[in-house]
């Protein structure tokens, strides 16, 4: 069994949460899975977009702050999330994108696969990459893409390091990843599980880039699978022994985290797969209401006082 399986989910910071909302669930075609509140601060929302049941791989979840500055992309930060969309897909993309006045650029290339960049409304950058290897979603009923075109998950995360030797030892020998070939030294590529969509960490070195900051529009961090809690406790374990701060194991309710830094700077999180989103609402009813952990749900009155009303697909 590898220490990390792939790509659990990516978290970012947005401003607006309405035209964050719109632009997932309505241009990129997710499902709003999860309506919940940052635990550390319950009067923002954690929103969660994914596939039909919300599976660990296809998730990407927000914080937004509408009133906190722009952040940036840059060393030491993700600079980019790919989308894995069907083979033969991207046409489908480019026209849908061009039909709702996307600005996007390409169709690129990058070793064997096809894709094309664009960003959010807050600016952060996506791809969307035509892959063999892009799995089928979840449906659910009301799916605004046709599935055959749809997202299959999270294709992989690109990292910016001001110096990537570090990290790119620690994510072989401490999470397990291993080198994809066919990539150019600009950019090298390193999957981990099975390998393919879902499990890709690319590292980009720019010793001049200006540093990341957090902020509107920045990734805050990438989580990585694990299968269950004793996995887990084995990769902290680890990780605590190559001298590496390592939070304790925190309960996210629908999955338990453990958090630290890799030594180019950029958060990573290794995540269990379950229990999933389906813990506190059924599969057809993902995202309809305002979840709580239990102990905010007190202060549920309070909460939703302060919340700005959402506007669901
Ligand atoms: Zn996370």
């Amino acid at each position: 069994m590898p220490p990390v399986t792939g790509i659990h989910h990516v978290t970012a910071i947005c401003g607006d949460v309405q035209a964050n909302l719109d632009f997932y669930t309505g241009v990129l075609g997710l499902r709003l899975v999860k309506v919940a509140v940052n635990f550390d601060d319950p009067t923002t929302y954690h929103t969660y977009f994914g596939d039909g049941l919300g599976r660990p791989g296809t998730l990407i979840t927000f914080f937004p702050y509408p009133d906190s500055y722009k952040g940036r992309a840059g060393s030491g930060s993700v600079i980019a999330t790919g989308y894995a969309v069907p083979p033969g897909s991207l046409r489908w993309w480019i026209d849908r994108l061009a039909e709702m006045a996307v600005h996007f650029d390409g169709p690129h290339r990058r070793g064997d696969e096809e894709f094309v960049t664009l960003r959010d409304p807050d600016g952060i950058d996506i791809e969307i990459v035509a892959s063999p290897t892009c799995p089928r979603p979840e449906p659910w009923t009301k799916m605004p893409v046709p599935a055959e075109n749809a997202i299959g998950c999270i294709h992989g995360v690109t990292l910016c390091e001001e110096a990537s030797e570090f990290t790119i030892d620690f994510l072989v020998d401490a999470l397990g990843f291993r080198e994809a070939e066919g990539f150019a030294e600009e950019q090298r590529r390193f999957e981990s599980g099975v390998g393919g969509s879902g499990t890709l960490v690319d590292v980009v070195c720019r010793p001049d880039a200006p540093h990341g900051r957090g902020g509107q529009g920045s990734v805050h961090h990438v989580a990585f699978r694990t299968p269950q809690e004793e996995s887990q406790a084995h990769i902290h374990a680890d990780i605590r022994a190559r001298g590496i701060n390592v939070s304790p194991v925190m309960n996210r309710n629908y999955f338990k985290s453990i958090y630290f830094r890799e030594p180019g700077g950029v958060l990573f999180e290794v995540a269990t797969d379950g229990p999933g989103m389906t813990i506190d609402e059924t599969p057809e009813l993902l995202g309809s209401s305002l979840r709580l952990p239990e102990q905010y749900e007190p202060l549920r009155e309070k909460i939703e006082a302060v919340l700005p009303a959402l506007r669901r697909p």
